[in-house]
């Protein structure tokens, strides 16, 4: 129990409701606060301006002020004050919005009890002062809005919705790598992240980039864990990052420092345990030097340690190019179900590395026109459509797009917004948002990237008709033929590109299919519907496992 008392604000205008927290507070052993109530908003207003409060529990319905607005005036005076809302039981909707809205939690009146009132304002505490640290993330905050609202939706169990929160472990490191030069030494951060361990090992990619943070590795591996429950694999969610820039390194640099992050993490890694892949800034050779670093330290070859590695060394047929194929296979899954026809249809595609490029490759195969691709160097726009090879050749020299000659550059502002049938988002975050989602012109959204949609701006794309391939649906290629990769190691077998391709599309369509059927019943958008199919297989199998000792 914290040494100084916590100030609590309750705006509450029901003078039963607010007797009936301050005595719930007051009898709660493990929290010792102040409470100060108030009945209206614009007294409440006054209260936090002055200062000293440490949270607010806030009706949304007062006298002076209805629904949401009341949430966004109090964050207008009090950005930095976590509020946690008091809810009716049929706000569902108001609910979850509201935790879009930037709300940390929310409590259903009727269901008021002490336990877990004290634990909404223990943990939403504890999440506010996380968030001052390296934990946050504008990642990270989306993963948990996402979780909260999907939580909202299909009332989960209280227990569950806090443990399921922050992930299970998490390692960070500091480590150091000699440059080309011989005499300087980089010293970086290194994180990896396992969400759940409830499942089976964790999986999850590597990444490395510059803008690498704990919240950001934190967030990715908390997708891990939906993706995975949502394709039904024996996986938990894990993921792991360098704050890095390897495009400035050379490979042997790039090896370096890849031997050395991999001997840092090595005690939370391991066929058993915890499974690495390529993500975004890695490659099948990076997961080739961390196998072979796992395999020295272990005294013998163990190639099911990572995923995503060059075939001749154990890697899976199929593995390199799985996202952008599940990825197309799922355009065409909703292409049919939205009567688009692909051939001669146009899509724009954002992001030409490993995603994009296998991605934009698999959809002119079918015929769907190229009209414009971006990455971090430019953004090229061709309405005839753009030839995926040449553009492959180009950036097989150049490494990036900049400099490909027959088209024209453009920003990567009006690359999203260019009118299309198809967007694939297949590079960063924080791409579509509450400031260009009403101009995205395109009929459908396809996430090969992980978080490209902020919270809000889904609401905007849901109320304009845009059907989203939600990213923990969209990018699932890729780990599922990881699992096929693991599999066929761990019993030291090869399957065919037909037996794995095969296999893939009946995964990820019947995931689709479950998604789908979700949303249209319980009208709701395909990434809650998506989080709440992965959601409530992890609760099951947690409820199932019960809790230790
Ligand atoms: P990659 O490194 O191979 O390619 C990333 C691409 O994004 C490059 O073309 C790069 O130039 C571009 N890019 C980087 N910064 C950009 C910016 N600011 N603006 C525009 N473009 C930019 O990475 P990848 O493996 O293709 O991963 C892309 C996304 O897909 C990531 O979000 C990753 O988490 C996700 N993802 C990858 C896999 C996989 O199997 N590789 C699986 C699931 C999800």
């Amino acid at each position: 129990m914290s040494a100084t008392p916590i100030h609590l604000l309750l705006i509450e205008d029901n003078a039963l409701h607010r007797r009936l927290i301050q005595q719930l507070l007051k009898a709660d052993t493990q929290l010792r606060c102040d409470v100060e109530a108030v009945e209206r908003l614009d007294t409440g207003l006054m209260r936090l301006a002055q200062g000293n409060v440490d949270l607010v529990l806030l009706d949304l319905v007062l006298p002076d002020s209805q629904e949401l607005e009341t949430l966004w005036r109090v964050r207008l005076v009090a950005p930095q004050v976590p509020v946690v809302i008091l809810t009716s039981l049929d706000d569902v909707k108001l609910a979850a919005r509201a935790v879009e809205s930037g709300a940390y939690d929310y409590l259903v009146k009727s269901h008021l009890k002490g336990a877990s009132l004290g634990r909404a304002v223990r943990y939403t505490l504890a999440r506010a002062r996380a968030r001052g640290g390296e934990w946050d993330s504008p990642m990270f905050r989306l993963a948990q809005q996402q979780f909260l609202k999907a939580a909202q939706y299909m009332n989960l169990d209280d227990n569950v919705r806090q443990r399921l929160l922050f992930p299970q472990r998490a390692q960070m490191v500091s480590f150091p790598f000699l440059r080309d030069d011989h005499s300087q030494v980089e010293t970086v951060f290194g994180y990896r992240v396992q969400h759940v361990l409830t499942m089976g090992p964790t999986k999850g990619g590597i990444r490395y980039h510059q803008d690498v943070t704990l919240g950001e590795v934190a967030a990715l591996a908390t997708w891990m864990t939906w993706k995975c429950a949502l394709m039904r694999l024996p996986f938990g969610g894990a993921k792991g990052g360098v704050r890095v820039d390897p495009t400035a390194l050379s490979s042997s640099e790039l090896q370096r420092l890849t031997r050395r992050y991999t001997t840092e993490i090595i005690e939370m890694i391991g066929p058993d345990k915890d499974i690495p892949a390529p993500d975004l800034g890695t490659d099948e050779q990076v997961m080739a030097w961390v196998m072979d670093t796992y395999s020295q330290q272990m005294g013998h070859a163990v190639p099911t340690v990572v995923t995503g590695k060059p075939v001749v060394l154990g890697g899976s047929l199929g593995r390199k190019e799985a996202t952008g194929r599940g990825l197309v296979y799922l355009i065409e899954a909703s292409a049919a179900h939205l009567g688009l026809e692909l051939a001669g249809s146009t899509a724009v595609v954002q992001g030409f590395g490993n995603v994009g490029s296998h991605a934009a490759r698999f959809l002119a195969e079918l015929g769907v026109k190229i009209i414009a691709v971006g990455d971090v160097s430019t953004a090229l726009h061709r309405h005839e459509g753009l030839s995926v090879e040449a553009l492959e050749a180009h950036v097989a020299q150049h490494r990036v797009l900049g400099g490909f000659p027959d088209a024209e550059p453009i920003g990567n502002k009006e690359l999203l917004e260019l009118d299309c049938d198809i967007l694939v988002l297949a590079a960063l975050q924080n791409q579509v948002t509450v400031e260009n989602a009403a101009d995205i012109n395109c009929r459908l959204l396809a996430e090969g990237a992980n978080g490209p949609t902020m919270l809000e701006a889904d609401d905007i794309l849901h109320e304009r008709g845009i059907f989203v391939l939600p990213d923990i649906l969209g990018n699932a290629g890729g780990v599922t033929v990881s699992y096929f990769e693991w599999v066929q190691g761990m019993q030291n077998l090869t399957w065919t590109l037909d037996e794995i391709n095969g296999r893939l599309k009946a995964i990820l369509l019947d995931a689709f299919q479950r998604t789908l059927r979700r949303a249209q019943a319980e009208r709701i958008d395909m990434r809650t519907a998506a989080l709440i199919e992965g959601v409530s297989r992890v609760t099951e199998a947690k409820l199932l496992r019960g809790v230790f000792p």
